[in-house]
């Protein structure tokens, strides 16, 4: 069987408060495409907790770049996450994100 592998380079990890809620803004009080749907407070966000990460592509010469939502960049990606129990949320839209999943009870 072929390995496979997935070149990323770390976007964001862990957020502060203050990260979160500029985030939050963007697309509501700030111009632009809105970005995340957690206000930091009454929603948390993941990444507020440190176990979120946001990954992008990386080239073999290193060159980091965020693939378009087409590519197959991102199955690739998702299908290396599915692989050590991560969680992607490419169904939501947000490609580049990758979380702990659940505790199950
Ligand atoms: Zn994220």
């Amino acid at each position: 069987m072929a390995q496979r592998a997935c070149f990323v380079a770390l976007i964001e990890g862990r957020r502060t408060l203050e990260r979160q809620q500029w985030l939050y803004a963007q697309g509501r009080t700030r111009p632009g495409p809105k970005v995340t749907p957690c206000d930091g407070i009454k929603t948390r966000s993941k990444h507020q907790d440190g176990i979120a990460a946001d990954y992008w592509a990386r080239t073999k010469d290193g060159r980091v770049y965020c693939p378009g939502p087409l590519s197959p960049f991102w199955e690739e990606f998702a299908a290396c996450a599915a692989k050590i129990k991560l969680v992607t949320l490419e169904k939501k839209g947000d490609f580049d994100h990758i979380e702990m999943p659940e505790k199950s009870a």
